[in-house]
């Protein structure tokens, strides 16, 4: 008989990069590790997550249970990977393979709803009867948890936004650019790092964009936010949360796109209890996908456990 795994472990991969944490089982950090993402390489990436798996559990001597948070999520009607913006993934069993690959079960889910469920359990939307959550990467995407429980829907998919079109386009924003889902002015060719950097021209990538000074960076992240301040009244519109969570990661480690309240808050119709003040700490991104790690973990392998 196996022994008894000791430890979890929680993956987040990303469109650039791949994160393994390791939690003891009262969820205190043992280990982490973060690699670059396979970019394009379903086998690949496959390979990387068992050598973090594996290179974790060496360290730590022992065996854990493996969540792992993906940009898409798994078709309830065949089993396969969709909507994934690693589009490397779309149409895969890549819960399947990760099984074959590490020999055990993994629990595999959205990366945008492990992040809202953690923040709605013991972040910045803890206490609120509904959170809306939403990442901003290298995609965006979007999750709702109401009384403590994740929504999925019958599609898996309840969330999610960035396919939705832009709101209010001006008129330089329509059609807008063309996305990989097949349709033009998603939100997600706004307001993903690589939107930003593209609308700004393509010289810059979100982070550079952050840290410069030049008028044509600055009018670049205030398109940026009227674009997101757009975006989320609209979410707001539909799904009147209480909180809004923006789970703004870097585009890179250590470096949040800064971002200033004032005009989403000018550009809400509506401004939910906490709504500002949540968005004022943007800075937290780096914090907010080291607890998304940890609690989609822990919401995934222990979901009668999440406090409502
Ligand atoms: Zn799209």
């Amino acid at each position: 008989m196996a022994p008894s795994p000791t430890f979890r472990i929680g993956i987040d991969l990303g469109g650039t990069k791949t994160e393994a944490i390791a939690l003891d089982l009262a969820g205190r950090e043992m280990d982490r590790q973060r690699v670059a993402t396979a970019k394009g390489s379903y086998g690949g990436t496959i390979a990387t997550i068992r050598d973090l798996v594996e290179g974790l559990e060496a360290r730590l001597g022992a065996i854990g249970t493996v969540g792992i948070g993906i940009p898409g999520a798994i078709s309830p009607r065949t089993g396969l990977i969709k909507n994934a913006n690693s589009t490397w993934l779309n149409g895969k069993t890549f819960d399947r393979d990760l099984e074959e690959a590490l020999g055990r079960k993994v629990r595999l889910a959205n990366d945008a709803d492990c992040f809202t469920l953690s923040e709605a359990t013991d972040g910045a939307g803890a206490g609120f009867e509904t959170v809306f959550g939403v990442i901003l990467g290298t995609g965006t995407g979007g999750g709702i948890v109401a009384h403590g429980r994740l929504l999925a829907g019958p599609n898996a998919i309840a969330g999610e936004w960035g396919h939705n079109p832009l709101p209010w386009p001006s008129g330089d924003e329509h059609p807008g650019p063309l996305c990989y889902c097949g349709r033009r002015g998603c939100i997600e060719t706004f307001l993903s790092g690589p939107g930003l950097a593209r609308d700004h021209g393509g010289t810059m990538n979100a982070e550079q964009l952050a840290a410069s000074d030049s008028p044509e960076a600055q009018a670049a992240l205030q398109r940026y936010e009227r674009r997101l301040a757009k975006a989320l009244t609209k979410a707001h519109q539909h799904h009147r949360p209480p909180c809004h969570r923006p789970g703004r990661r870097p585009v890179q480690a250590g470096t949040a796109v800064p971002l200033d309240p004032k005009p989403l808050g000018r550009a809400c119709l509506l401004r939910p209890r906490g709504y500002s003040a949540e968005i004022a700490r943007s800075r937290r991104f780096v914090g907010s996908a080291r607890r998304r790690l940890a609690l989609a973990h822990q919401g995934l392998t222990q979901p009668r456990h999440i406090p409502i």
